[in-house]
């Protein structure tokens, strides 16, 4: 089976070897050579002032975000699951929050924030997802950071780059916190969370909300080179090894211009088929396409071609799927994928089979 999910993604095969070692002591010398080496790493993928691994889903890091560096009123931008998720977290830990409410395919404007913060002096925190998820949406993340800053630089901002960190250079000139999760564009399995900090967040955080989460607590320990609690020593393990096949692969550059490129071929041939794309702003972590078909295009992708691609949730069920492009895919790989895509749609009774969704990926891809 192909997973083509946009998350989980798959793990590659040397970085799953690496994995298979026997289990290491986390405080051992040996072990801390590794985190360092991990750090070095993280340092140079994420360009902040700090990083901070922690072991939990990618929500857990979100979790941290918000307690540590939201003190009083949250705003988050919600347009899906994933920005809806920071509004509730706000609200289960006794914080106060609005949110900016759009449809899933609709971005965030900076005036809409501009405005929401304008009208209630008691936002410390914005929370947005680079590329949300649920509809395969970017958001002008950058943008945003930068107004609010200018109308006042204490506002914290909080990145949810969990599909975005791997996936696309990101500038985090005016952005707090970077979060990434391990099972999205980083291609391990899940389980491990990381956030990059700015020297104005770890100023804010002080000694740190939380117990677990207190993110003060994990950095005096990670710039000791180990953590506070049990490190999820098996994923850092397999961290370095992703890290370091990138690296070996021709550097993050040369990833992030596979991935726009990749995105981009995807993208024009399921256009090329008569096939509509869902966000106003694709995300270039996955194409996402509304569909009437959606459900059906799926069970036979699964059945018939091997391929596991997403749906959608709540009033997206059934209605849309969603193909991942995040990672080292291999270019033949997801050349199946549409081809497949294109005779699903013949066996539909839509549209006569003609490669023509094979065509323009190989065209786009390289060029012609
Ligand atoms: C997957 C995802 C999350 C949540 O991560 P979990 O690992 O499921 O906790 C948060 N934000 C975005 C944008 C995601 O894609």
């Amino acid at each position: 089976m192909l997973l083509f999910t946009p998350g989980p993604t798959p793990v590659p095969q040397n970085v799953r070897n690496a994995m298979s070692e026997e289990t290491m002591h986390h405080r051992t010398p040996e072990f801390e050579a590794i985190f360092l080496k991990t750090r070095e790493h993280l340092f140079k993928l994420f360009n902040t002032d700090e990083v901070v691994m922690l072991s939990s889903s990618g929500t857990g890091a979100m979790e941290a975000a918000v307690i540590n560096l939201c003190h009083n009123t949250l705003l988050n931008v919600n347009s899906g699951k994933f920005g809806e998720r920071f509004g509730k977290i706000a609200l289960a830990n006794g914080l106060k929050n609005v949110q900016i409410t759009n449809e899933w395919n609709t971005p965030v404007t900076v005036q809409e924030v501009i405005m929401a913060v304008q009208n209630n002096p008691n936002i410390d925190a914005i929370a947005v997802q680079i590329s949300e998820s649920a509809g395969g949406l970017r958001h002008p993340v950058e943008e945003i950071a930068k107004a609010i800053k200018e109308i006042n630089p204490n506002i914290m901002i909080i990145a949810d780059g969990i599909t975005a960190v791997g996936v696309e250079k990101i500038d985090v000139t005016n952005i707090d916190c970077l979060i990434a999760g391990s099972q999205k564009a980083l291609m391990l399995p899940p389980g491990l969370a990381i956030l990059g900090l700015s020297n104005q967040a770890i100023t804010k955080l002080g000694s740190g909300k939380g117990y677990y989460f207190n993110l003060a607590t994990e950095i005096k320990s990670q710039r000791k080179n180990t953590t506070a609690w049990t490190a999820a020593t098996t994923l850092i393990i397999g961290l370095l090894e992703v890290l370091e096949t990138i690296e070996k692969d021709g550097g993050i550059e040369k990833l992030y211009a596979k991935t726009d490129i990749r995105a981009k071929s995807v993208q024009n041939a399921l256009e090329a088929i008569g096939l509509h794309v869902y966000p106003k702003t694709p995300a270039k972590s996955m194409t996402t396409i509304d569909d009437e078909d959606a459900s059906k295009i799926r069970k036979m992708l699964k059945n018939e071609f091997s391929v596991n691609v997403a749906g959608g949730q709540d009033h997206l069920d059934g209605k849309i799927f969603r193909i991942n492009q995040m990672g080292l895919i291999p270019d033949y790989e997801i050349a199946w994928v549409v081809n497949a895509v294109e005779i699903v749609l013949s066996k539909l009774g839509r549209r006569a089979y003609d490669g023509t969704a094979n065509r323009v990926f190989n065209e786009t891809l390289f060029g012609k």
